[in-house]
C-alpha cells in the first residue's frame, strides 16, 4: 500500500512538472483585429456569439478613444488616428497621424511591430487589411524611418482592385474585401502562424456612414462577428495542433454620433466610446475598475509577447497593460506657482515610485531626453509636490515609474478646443 502511494505521488509530481514545463515552453503569438467604427452600445445590444465566446476566456471591456478631452492629448475620433494610437500606444500629440491621409506619422514613436522586430528580428509579423496604407504608411513596411521593417506576410490592397472587387453604390464590394482579408488571415494563421498579426475590417464603418444606426449597419456588425469567428477557429486549430499559446484582442477605432450614428471625428461621449474583447488571462484591476483606452492594448500585447520596451519609449507610452500586475494609474499633473503637483492612483503596495521630470521633448526629434529624478516615494502616497523654480518652463514632461508600469503626462500651455 505504502509503495503504491509513493509511486502515485511520484507520478503526480512528474505529471505536474510536465504540465508546467509544457505551459512554459509554448510559443506565444498575438493577433489584434480592428473592426471599424462601432460604439460600445451597438456591439453590446447585438448578437455577437463569437465575440462572447472569446470574452468568456478573458473579458469584455468598455474603452475610449480620443485622448484627454480638452487637454493636450485630445485626439480626433478618426480611423487612421485611432489605429495609430493602438499601434504606438500613444495619442495624436505624439504619433502625429491627424487624419486618414496619414501625412506625417512621427516614426520616433515606434509601433508594436517595430519594437517586436527590433528585439526579435527572426520572428514573423503579418498585416491582413482592407486598407493598404495600414501596412505601407502606419507600420511603415520597408521605410528608412522604421529601421526598414519588413512585414513578413500580408494580404491587402484589394480596394485598388476594381476588377475583382468592382465598386458598387451599396459598398457590397467592401464586405467582399473583408471576407477576402479574413480568408487570407485564417489561411495565413493556419499555415504560417505569424508571431504578431493585425487584421483590419472596414465594412461596418461604411454601413455606419451610409445608413447610421439601422438594420443595414447592425447586419454589418453581425457579419463582422462571424468573420472574427473564422479567425478564432484558425487560432483554435493552431493551439490544438501546435505547442502555441495565442492572445487575441478585438477592438474598434472610434464610436459614432449620438444623433443618428452616421458621423464621427468629434469628442462626444458616443464618438469616444469603444470596447475590446480579449481572451487574455489575468485582466487586472486597472482594466476592471478604471476606463481603459485604445492605447492600453499595445503595452498589453507587449507584456504577453515578452517585448522589453526600451526606457526612452516606456516613458512615452500613454497606455497601461490590461493584463498582469500594475503599479500606477490616473496620473495628474498641474503647475502651481513654481511647483508641479503630481498625483496618481496606487494599484500596488510595498513599492516606491520614481518621479522623473524634463522641461523639453527631444524624443519628438528622435533624440534622448534629459530626465531628472526629482523624487522617490512610496506608491501609496499618491501625490507629491515637486519644486521646479530652478528650471522654469511652460512645458514639462512628468513620468511616474513604478515596478510594473510607467505613466506620463505633459504640462503644456496648449489646450485643444
Ligand atoms: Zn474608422
Amino acid at each position: 500500500m505504502q509503495h503504491i502511494f509513493k509511486t502515485t505521488r511520484l507520478l503526480v509530481i512528474i505529471l505536474l512538472t510536465a504540465t508546467i514545463a509544457t505551459a512554459q515552453n509554448k510559443t506565444r503569438k498575438a493577433l489584434f483585429i480592428i473592426a471599424d467604427g462601432i460604439p460600445a452600445d451597438a456591439i453590446e445590444k447585438l448578437s455577437t456569439p463569437n465575440l462572447k465566446a472569446i470574452a468568456q476566456q478573458g473579458g469584455y471591456l468598455r474603452m475610449h478613444v480620443g485622448g484627454d478631452k480638452g487637454a493636450y492629448s485630445q485626439t480626433p475620433t478618426i480611423s487612421a488616428v485611432g489605429y495609430n494610437s493602438l499601434l504606438t500606444g500613444t495619442w495624436v500629440n505624439k504619433h502625429n497621424v491627424w487624419g486618414n491621409d496619414i501625412k506625417a506619422p512621427n516614426y520616433n514613436y515606434p509601433t508594436i511591430f517595430r519594437l517586436f522586430k527590433d528585439q526579435y528580428p527572426d520572428k514573423k509579423i503579418a498585416v491582413y487589411s482592407s486598407w493598404l496604407d495600414n501596412r505601407t504608411k502606419l507600420v511603415g513596411d520597408g521605410l528608412a524611418q522604421t529601421n526598414s521593417i519588413r512585414v513578413d506576410y500580408h494580404a491587402d490592397g484589394f480596394e485598388l482592385d476594381t476588377i475583382n472587387f468592382k465598386h458598387d453604390k451599396e459598398s457590397a464590394y467592401m464586405h467582399r474585401i473583408d471576407e477576402k482579408v479574413v480568408e487570407e488571415a485564417s489561411a495565413g494563421i493556419k499555415k504560417n502562424a505569424p508571431d504578431l498579426s493585425w487584421v483590419y475590417l472596414e465594412y461596418t464603418d461604411d454601413m455606419g456612414h451610409r445608413y447610421g444606426d439601422s438594420p443595414q449597419y447592425y447586419t454589418a456588425i453581425e457579419m463582422m462577428d462571424a468573420q472574427v469567428g473564422k479567425i478564432w477557429q484558425a487560432i483554435q486549430y493552431r493551439q490544438k495542433n501546435f505547442n502555441e499559446e495565442w492572445v487575441i484582442f478585438i477592438t474598434t477605432d472610434h464610436g459614432r454620433s449620438e444623433k443618428d450614428g452616421k458621423d464621427h471625428g468629434g469628442q462626444s461621449t458616443r464618438q469616444r466610446s469603444t470596447w475590446a474583447v480579449t481572451n487574455a488571462k489575468g485582466l487586472n484591476i486597472y482594466s476592471k475598475y478604471y476606463y481603459p483606452g485604445i492605447v492600453d492594448i499595445m503595452p498589453s500585447i507587449a507584456r504577453f509577447m515578452n517585448i522589453t520596451i526600451p526606457v526612452n519609449y516606456k516613458r512615452e507610452i500613454d497606455g497601461i497593460p490590461l493584463n498582469g500586475p500594475v503599479s500606477v494609474a490616473e496620473l495628474k499633473v498641474n503647475l502651481i506657482q513654481g511647483a508641479i503637483d503630481v498625483s496618481w492612483k496606487a494599484l500596488s503596495k510595498d513599492e516606491k515610485v520614481k518621479i522623473w521630470i524634463t522641461p523639453a521633448n527631444n524624443v519628438k526629434e528622435g533624440k534622448p531626453d534629459d530626465y531628472k529624478l526629482v523624487a522617490e516615494v512610496p506608491v501609496g502616497f499618491e501625490h507629491v509636490l515637486i519644486p521646479v523654480k530652478d528650471t522654469p518652463s511652460e512645458f514639462y514632461k512628468v513620468v511616474v515609474e513604478g515596478k510594473y508600469n510607467t505613466v506620463n503626462k505633459w504640462i503644456s500651455p496648449e489646450v485643444k478646443k
